[in-house]
């Protein structure tokens, strides 16, 4: 049977129009794979046999951008949005592990895509031709495999970031590795170091997001190991402690796919017990691990710093993995008092982390879960009721404070005194009776 794929009206007319033009035209890459699977793919990539002046021609009187015509990617602007098309191309040799030292235009489809990294990826479409699948990727991707175009080995040495592809393509769509593709996965992992960190930070960040992240941390942590190497030590580690079950890299792992799909959350979950190992007592035979959290932050802190994350990243994952162990209370006035100290969504992620981390212990542990949510429940109250707690909604401010004839940081101090007396309800939130319980104090 034919298989069809519904590519959008803008692509239908640019492949249509190479075509007129005379020259070779398809929807190549993810966006087959995902149609195949029935995702609408975020993006739709044309390949055709035209080198770039060709494509320009051919498209002139559209607006053009030049993304990287050395390469041969072109996009045209369309009704539709931002198109890319590339020409068909193969690449030289790749001396740095990363980036081919030429590239080479084609007017051949099939070289085209033996340059492509996995079979799923290699793949073309277009509605004259229908589905041109050279190296199996339809029997690949029904099966859930993911096997490189070609010999591994050569593939992975080429370049190093398509193994990080590789694990980020297994977490995302939960594709098992074909055994040659994964021994040289395995075998050329230290390649990685040769990778620009901020493309490992990418793919790690997909990694962390995918659906089937715990398995693809718990099978490839080796791999993994030479990006963080503090993880190696995780792996099998021994708790011989009441309150875990799993050893570290399997609790890790397991915290990881229990968080939301947020960004934030799941470097803080990779990171929050990586010091584990490091930190590691036993006290009256029983496992203590005093200091893991602020060691695992200075890892989190530190690593992320290598692979250039943001600095709100980096703080806020920092700030989440050191307090993992706080013992957070849900009555109203600890929650005020949080909320004042961390700010609303902050204190909703760590009450995240906590909920993530505690769901992955031994089963007594559980009991935690309803306590977090119900941080959660009275930090959500207390912002619907517009209840104080931080200086900005206090009823007196700063100049209030210098007419009674305050200075300096003692200005400071007298209003975060009379915060905390609000936020423990000892004094209503009136500029009045702020000021009176300031000359009460003074007396
Ligand atoms: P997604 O868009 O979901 O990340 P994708 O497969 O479209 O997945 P892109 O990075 O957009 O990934 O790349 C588009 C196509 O280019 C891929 O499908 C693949 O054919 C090819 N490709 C991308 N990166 C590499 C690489 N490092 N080595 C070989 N081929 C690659
Ligand atoms: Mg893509």
């Amino acid at each position: 049977m034919k298989i069809t794929i519904n590519l959008p009206e803008n692509v239908k007319t640019i492949i249509e129009r190479l075509e007129a033009a005379g020259y070779e035209a398809y929807a190549v890459g993810g966006c087959v794979r995902d149609s195949l699977e029935g995702i609408t793919p975020p993006d739709y990539d044309i390949a055709t046999g035209a080198v770039p002046g060709e494509i320009k021609k051919a498209f002139s009187g559209y607006r053009i951008v030049d993304i990287g015509e050395k390469h041969g990617t072109i996009a045209v602007i369309s009704d539709g949005g931002k198109v890319e098309i590339t020409s068909f191309r193969t690449d030289g040799n790749y001396s740095d592990n990363r980036h081919p030292d030429e590239v080479t235009f084609t007017r051949d489809l099939k070289s085209d895509m033996s340059r492509r990294d996995f079979t799923v990826n290699a793949m073309a479409y277009s509605e004259k031709t229908g589905l041109i699948d050279v190296f199996g990727g339809e029997q690949d991707l029904k099966d859930g495999i993911l096997r490189c175009v070609g010999e591994p080995e050569k593939r992975f040495s080429e370049d190093a970031l398509r193994i990080m592809r590789a694990l980020r393509f297994m977490s995302e769509r939960g594709f098992t590795c074909e055994e040659n593709t994964e021994n040289a996965i395995r075998g050329l992992k230290n390649n990685l170091l040769k990778i620009a960190p901020e493309r490992i930070q990418t793919e790690f960040d997909r990694l962390l997001l995918g659906e089937h992240a715990e398995r693809i941390i718990n099978e490839y942590y080796d791999v993994l190991g030479v990006i963080f190497p503090e993880l190696l030590a995780c792996a099998g580690f021994d708790q011989r402690n009441k309150y875990h079950v799993y050893d570290v890299l399997t609790h890790i792992a397991k915290t990881i796919s229990a968080a939301p799909k947020a960004r934030v959350l799941r470097l803080a979950m990779f990171f929050h017990d990586i010091a584990k190992p490091a930190c590691f007592k036993l006290v009256d035979n029983h496992g203590s691990f005093k200091g893991h959290a602020e060691k695992s932050a200075e890892i989190a802190e530190k690593t992320m710093r290598r692979l250039r994350y943001d600095n709100a990243a980096v703080s806020r994952v920092k700030l989440l993995v050191e307090r993992h162990n706080d013992d957070l209370q849900a009555d109203e006035i600890s929650v005020k008092h949080l909320l004042n100290k961390l700010g609303f969504d902050t204190l909703l992620q760590l009450c995240e982390v906590l909920i993530a981390d505690d769901s992955a212990k031994a089963s007594f542990v559980k009991e935690e879960l309803k306590n977090h949510h119900a941080v959660i429940e009275k930090a959500r109250e207390i912002k619907a009721s517009r209840a104080c707690y931080s200086l900005g909604q206090l009823a007196v401010n700063g100049d209030d404070i210098k007419k009674l004839g305050y200075e300096g940081k003692k200005i400071g101090e007298v209003l975060n005194k009379l915060l905390n007396s609000v936020i423990e309800n000892k004094t209503e939130n009136k500029k009045e009776a702020l000021l009176n319980d300031i000359s009460g104090h003074r007396d």
